[in-house]
């Protein structure tokens, strides 16, 4: 291992393996749920759910992948130079208090943008005027999430206003479900009516150059009628469902794999502490291997004494409390274990006894968080 110096901390021993055939069978699988042409943009947003976003977007961006979605105009600039064929899509709203600069470069880098007030509009229009840089404008409509959306009536407005902007373009209208994951879609269905209605009394449908668009992963799998112009999928690309899934009309294949090596064995005595408060005896004469991958790391500390781990193939018990750098598993009947092999600790299978699913429910999580906390120092091997 070679050393490794640089501005940020990286951590060679911790390793997130990505494997890219799963990535691009589970997009090409989701596309193959839409109608040909449905555009597909990958949600790439917060470290691309911990995968890492530049191995995401590398791996992504030859693929038939048309935008990215991005939270923050940063990730944006984040990824810019990495993206040649594919627009970036920045769902957080652009605002009357952004700077001057970051309105600019949305314009000449080309990258779509949420926008919900009429004040943003202005202020938009403002900076750029006098430039020949336009910005593509998507609004969010509000049917029923009731978080960023716009009400119908001032969504009229605002696309009127972006309409008589010079350096403004009306690029997309679009939704978010609420409830698409869950068993009962019938709120689902009715915020797709809310937004079929806008789509109607607007005739949005007929300008063929905005695109419209709602669903999310679970929408793309399970409301069709949802799928409009584009798809904006996150989880489902990394391959898991919002929740386990009975049925799923597509098999996705979990992308990541987290591991990091046994430091250290240790021999310890039946009825013998383990770790702080104690919280775990030894019943037998124990095997403890030391895993420097702790809630520092984002192995949370609800795992204590309750998460599992796979070493050669064999699950073990985390033992003890997780540590702010370390976590201890009973490693006592993995046969010929030695320092410096490496233990699983999210597994690339939903079935695995550390799926990201298995240690949601014991975070009392969804499977979202779990990935999500793949610290962004953990190494990222691409495979
Ligand atoms: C995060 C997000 C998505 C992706 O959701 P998944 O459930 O991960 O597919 C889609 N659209 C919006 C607006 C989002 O914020």
């Amino acid at each position: 291992m070679r050393l490794y110096r640089s501005q940020k901390l990286m951590r060679p021993d911790l390793q997130a393996h990505v494997y890219s055939g799963a990535l691009l069978g589970n997009m090409r699988k989701l596309k193959g749920l839409c109608p040909d042409g449905t555009k597909m943009c990958a949600v790439v947003k917060a470290n691309a759910y911990g995968h890492g976003i530049e191995e995401t977007v590398n791996i992504l961006k030859e693929a038939e992948v048309d935008f990215f979605a991005v939270s923050s105009v940063y990730e944006a600039i984040h990824i810019s130079t990495l993206v040649k064929k594919q627009k970036i899509f920045i769902l957080e709203a652009i605002n009357e208090f952004m700077a001057p600069d970051l309105i600019d470069f949305c314009g000449k880098r080309d990258f779509h943008c949420t926008i919900s007030s009429l004040e943003a509009i202005k202020h938009a229009a403002i900076v750029l005027s006098g430039s020949n840089h336009v910005v593509n404008l998507h609004v969010n409509i509000e049917t029923g999430m009731g978080r960023c959306g716009v009400d119908g009536e001032y969504a009229e407005k605002l696309i009127e206003k972006i309409d008589a902007c010079e350096n403004t373009r009306l690029a997309g209208v679009y939704t978010h479900f609420a409830t698409a994951d869950e068993e009962d879609l019938s709120y689902a269905y009715e915020q797709l009516a809310n937004f079929q209605e806008f789509l109607d009394k607007t005739k949005i449908r007929q300008r063929k150059d905005v695109i419209v668009h709602a669903a999310n992963s679970a929408a793309t799998i399970k409301i069709p009628e949802a799928h409009f112009d584009m798809v904006r999928c996150g989880i489902s690309l990394y391959g898991y469902y919002s929740r386990p899934m009975a049925d799923a009309p597509v098999d996705l294949e979990p992308v990541v794999k987290l591991q990091a090596p046994i430091i250290r064995l240790k021999k310890i005595p039946k009825g013998h502490a383990v770790s702080y408060g104690c919280s775990f005896v030894t019943k037998r004469d124990t095997v403890i291997g030391i895993i420097p991958h702790g809630y520092a790391d984002g192995y949370w500390r609800a795992f204590s004494n309750n998460a599992k781990m796979i070493v050669a193939g064999k699950v073990v018990d985390v033992v003890g409390r997780v540590c702010m750098d370390q976590v201890l598993i009973d490693v006592t009947d993995v046969k010929n274990v030695s320092v410096g092999q490496m233990a699983t600790i999210i597994d690339n299978d939903r079935e695995s006894a550390c799926s990201a699913y298995a240690l949601a429910d014991i975070a009392g999580t969804i499977c979202y968080e779990i990935l999500i906390c793949i610290h962004a120092h953990v190494t990222k091997i691409v495979h």
